[in-house]
């Protein structure tokens, strides 16, 4: 009896440990240590989850489209998936790079955030991105595998370039953010990915840059990506704008009081063009809509009032107070979780994650180095000798 293929070696995945029985071998049975050690190893590769990443970026704190976008999945994902969830403080360095503070500021706020909402650090490993050394490195090698052109052309990184000033001046960081996410996901061989529809274009680049790689290296050690999309992909904000998003200030956050509530909702757009309760109304663009169908429980009532809406003789405060009830209850509970974390030692619990994520992060930047073939001094033991 014997391994091949085993988890030492680099590639201990699902199916890739092989104990096999052979006629050479069958002399040389092996002692009674040996065998627990492969039935562990063999037991960890069957009993491995799907590995699932996200991550978000300490901009700010989170709002509603990150709930619906990406945070719900993530709460139901950590029962059934082995979750990585990373905060990207290198990524958000590279459009606010003039302002380390508020990156640094906005980690607590992003981890509080987590916890309201049911993100639980003993089933998910929350980690933090400029901890994680290896992720930089793998950029570096991902960064042959695109070119500047396709990065140019990326629509995720052509709208936020729209929405930035950088005028001509936009920093090598912020546009090859896309390979730097393809790091972060291939470090931890991650095949799910939950993220709202403005992630998509990150997502097929990534799985551009892993075929490529594979290809080039003649290796499978890189692992193609799926995204998961939330029930609803993309919300928009509260001014009419196609997303609700930290740094447009265009959201109704997790930690909004009441009143904030209240106000945003108030003063979301409709349809300019529906001034007296009689006129008719127009369902597109139509935010309060948008925000209803997002987060009403009853689909049905919802659409016999946009019938009526449409039709003429339903008025835009109705329909507002409606949704601000709605969302006053399920915000409610997440706002009162929050004020009860202790901030001061909130950092502490993504310690051990980030332990972790740097140690699983290491090992694949091996395989990388070791496909490409400048694992000169890091040869096959070199997990046993360094963790
Ligand atoms: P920033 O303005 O700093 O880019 P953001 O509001 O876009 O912040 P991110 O940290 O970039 O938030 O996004 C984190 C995750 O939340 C991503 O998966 C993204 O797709 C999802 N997300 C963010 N905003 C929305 C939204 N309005 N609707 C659905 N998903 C969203
Ligand atoms: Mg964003």
């Amino acid at each position: 009896m014997y391994v091949t293929d085993c988890l030492c070696g680099g590639t201990g995945r699902r199916g890739r440990l092989k104990i096999c029985c052979s006629q050479e071998r069958a002399g040389s049975i092996p002692a009674r240590g040996t065998i627990r050690i492969l039935l562990d190893q063999y037991l960890e590769v069957v009993l491995s989850k799907t590995i699932a990443l996200t991550g978000d970026r300490p901009t700010g704190k989170l709002h509603l489209g990150h709930f619906v976008g990406s945070l719900k999945t993530r709460v139901d994902l950590q029962h059934t998936h082995d979750q990585y969830i990373m905060i990207a403080d290198t990524q958000a360095l590279t459009d606010y790079f003039e302002n380390p503070q508020l990156v640094v500021d906005n980690i607590v706020e992003v981890l509080s955030d987590y916890l309201a909402v049911g993100i639980d650090p003993e089933l998910s490993t929350i980690f933090i991105q400029s901890q994680v050394p290896a992720l930089c490195e793998l950029t570096m090698y991902y960064m042959n595998l695109v070119t500047v052109a396709r990065l140019e052309r990326n629509p995720t990184v052509k709208a936020e370039l729209a929405q930035k000033d950088f005028g001509k001046s936009i920093p090598a960081g912020f546009l090859c953010y896309p390979v730097s996410q393809t790091s972060d996901i291939t470090a931890f061989k991650a095949e799910v990915v939950p993220v709202g529809e403005d992630q998509l274009p990150m997502i097929e680049q990534a799985n551009e840059i892993v075929r490529r790689f594979n290809r080039i290296y003649n290796t499978q050690c890189l692992k193609e990506i799926t995204a998961h999309l939330g029930e609803t992909k993309r919300l928009a904000g509260i001014d009419g704008k196609a997303k609700a998003s930290k740094s447009l200030n265009n959201a109704i956050f997790l930690c909004d009081s009441p009143e904030i509530i209240k106000e945003k909702v108030f003063a979301m757009f409709t349809d300019p063009d529906h001034l007296k309760v009689s006129d008719p109304g127009k369902i597109e663009g139509n935010v309060v809509f948008q925000y209803l169908d997002a987060f009403y429980p009853d689909a049905k009532e919802i659409s016999a009032l946009k019938t009526q809406y449409q039709k003429g003789g339903l008025g835009d405060t109705v329909i507002k107070s409606l949704l601000n009830d709605v969302l006053q209850h399920l915000l409610q509970p997440i706002r009162e979780k929050r004020a009860e974390l202790k901030r001061e030692n909130l950092l502490d619990l993504c310690f051990d994650g980030t332990k972790k994520a740097k140690s699983v992060a290491e090992k694949t930047l091996y395989e990388v180095k070791s496909s490409i073939g400048i694992d000169f001094f890091e040869k096959c033991n070199f997990y046993q000798r360094n963790h």
